[in-house]
């Protein structure tokens, strides 16, 4: 029987990049994985192949409506080629994985394909064609999660779809209805919108992006609305209908009445689920609550204290970056190191375009925890680098405390903010205050000198180019 000092379950960004930092360490390392392809839903059917697809139609948008003014004339019909699209997204894709398999070899990790199973809190069965178990001294629960479903819209993956089916469609939606204006509904919805469907988003709550800065929810939806997406707020979904090749969705309005929209196809985007089945955890003791997340302590232990969970299928944000981070703390804990996670700092993107992005604090968690804090906001369209690009929607808004100027919270919506929230983080990991940002060189022209001028506001109220 092979026998490991720690094995991981599950490939995704929390799984795999807590292998390599295992190996890193000196641990003799296992990792299983159900499907053929590593990397998880981030890599597979997540991040990657939602930005691919966000890249392809971003360009596809400039040239219709952008080229023109920049001097670009192009003669002929510029025309989406959907197959070729979502085939350069899947080798996107497939370089992307594949990359996963050349880092596990290097790091000298023993990779098993099949499913992963506690037959007790050290040994774990893989099934696939037959089935093996292995015994190890630690494990690592890396499962992530699924999509959430809603019991009144049975998804059939043709018409009534989820995230998964969205990235591979095999033609344009001519109208599709969206559930939820969450990140990614309102990234796929976007995508779609800009390859020519008609794009109807339905969310519960009176914002999209609820748990973000309320100023990010409404310049998002201001500018999604400029480009043509429609918006249908406080309204509850009652029911989704397939008929031949049409949906039909009921919603309750904000006063009660009802709404059928009808489409081709129905996106449901409303959150994801932790992802447990087939693990056996009974066998090895763990625990999970209502929600499905399996309960550790604040060393991501379970009550099993050999076995950890770390990602979609624990606590807190559904984010590659944060179940990467876990990782990462996981393995050191089992070497005995004492790494530490402040989840505050971990950055929330969006990647439409213009991106939106935040670190820290909210106004509304500042308002609820009873602090005093100043605003410094600075808009992309009083930057140089803006008008060049003609990306001139968004800004950079920055919360400080009122007394002692620390930054807070950063808050952004414009061109590349994906990017540029890492400043924001690294800021507010030295604690730095707002006057300490407000003096640092900032290079011109970027969208970065927004940062600069919104802590200049949030200083003194004294930007400079405004
Ligand atoms: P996962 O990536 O879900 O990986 C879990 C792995 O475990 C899977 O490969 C699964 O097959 C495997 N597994 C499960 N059970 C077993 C078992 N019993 N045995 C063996 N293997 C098993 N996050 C971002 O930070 N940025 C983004 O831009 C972003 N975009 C997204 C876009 C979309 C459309 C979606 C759906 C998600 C996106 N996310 C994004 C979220 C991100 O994908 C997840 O937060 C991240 O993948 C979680 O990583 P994980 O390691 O916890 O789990």
């Amino acid at each position: 029987m092979n026998s490991y000092d720690v094995t991981v379950i599950g490939s995704g960004p929390g799984g795999y990049v807590a292998a390599i930092r295992c190996s890193q360490l000196g641990l003799k390392t296992a990792l299983i994985e159900k499907y053929n392809s590593l990397g998880g839903t981030c890599l597979n059917v997540g991040c990657i192949p939602s930005k691919s697809l966000l890249d392809s139609s971003h360009h596809y948008e400039e040239a219709i409506k952008n080229f023109n003014s920049h001097g670009i004339e192009i003669s002929g019909k510029i025309k989406v080629n959907l197959e070729k699209m979502i085939s350069r997204k899947q080798s996107v894709v497939d370089q992307t994985t594949k990359g996963i398999n050349f880092l596990m070899d290097k790091n000298k990790i023993d990779v098993f394909n099949g499913l992963g199973s506690f037959e007790d809190a050290t040994h774990i069965k893989i099934t696939s064609d037959k089935y093996k178990i292995i015994q190890s001294k630690n494990t690592i629960i890396a499962t992530g999660s699924k999509p959430s479903s809603l019991p009144f819209a049975l998804v059939d993956k043709d018409r009534i779809i989820t995230s998964t089916e969205a990235l591979s469609l095999k033609e344009i939606p001519k109208h599709m209805i969206v559930i939820g204006g969450g990140v990614i509904g309102i990234e796929l919805g976007q995508v779609y919108k800009r390859l020519g469907s008609e794009v109807s988003i339905i969310e519960y709550a009176d914002r999209i992006t609820p748990i973000m800065d309320s100023s990010i929810s409404r310049e998002l939806t201001k500018v999604m609305k400029k480009q043509g997406i429609k918006f249908y707020l406080s309204h509850s979904v009652t029911k989704v209908d397939r008929i031949k090749n049409k949906v039909f969705v009921k919603a309750l309005d904000i006063n009660k009445s009802e709404i059928i929209f009808e489409g081709d196809y129905c996106l449901v985007s409303v959150g994801r689920k932790p992802y447990t089945d087939g693990l056996n955890i009974e066998a090895a003791g763990v625990n999970i609550n209502d929600k499905g997340q399996i309960i550790v302590n604040n060393k991501l232990q379970a009550n099993n204290s050999n076995i950890f969970a770390i990602g979609d299928v624990i606590k807190g944000p559904m984010l590659a970056h944060k179940a990467e981070e876990e990782g990462v703390m996981v393995a050191e804990i089992i070497a005995s190191q004492k790494p530490h996670i402040d989840y505050n700092l971990i950055p929330n993107v969006i990647y439409t375009w213009p991106e939106a992005s935040s670190v820290g604090k909210t106004e509304e968690s500042l308002k609820s925890e009873g602090v005093n804090y100043k605003i410094g906001q600075f808009p992309m369209r009083a930057l140089g680098r803006a008008r060049a690009s003609m990306d001139t929607d968004g800004f950079v808004k920055i919360l400080a405390d009122s007394e002692s100027d620390e930054v807070l919270g950063v808050h952004m919506v414009g061109p590349r903010v994906a990017d540029l929230i890492a400043e924001a983080v690294t800021a507010m990991e030295f604690r730095a205050s707002a006057e300490d940002i407000s003096r640092m060189s900032h290079s011109h022209p970027t969208y970065a000198e927004a940062v600069k001028e919104a802590a200049l506001a949030a200083t003194d109220n004294r930007p400079l180019h405004i």
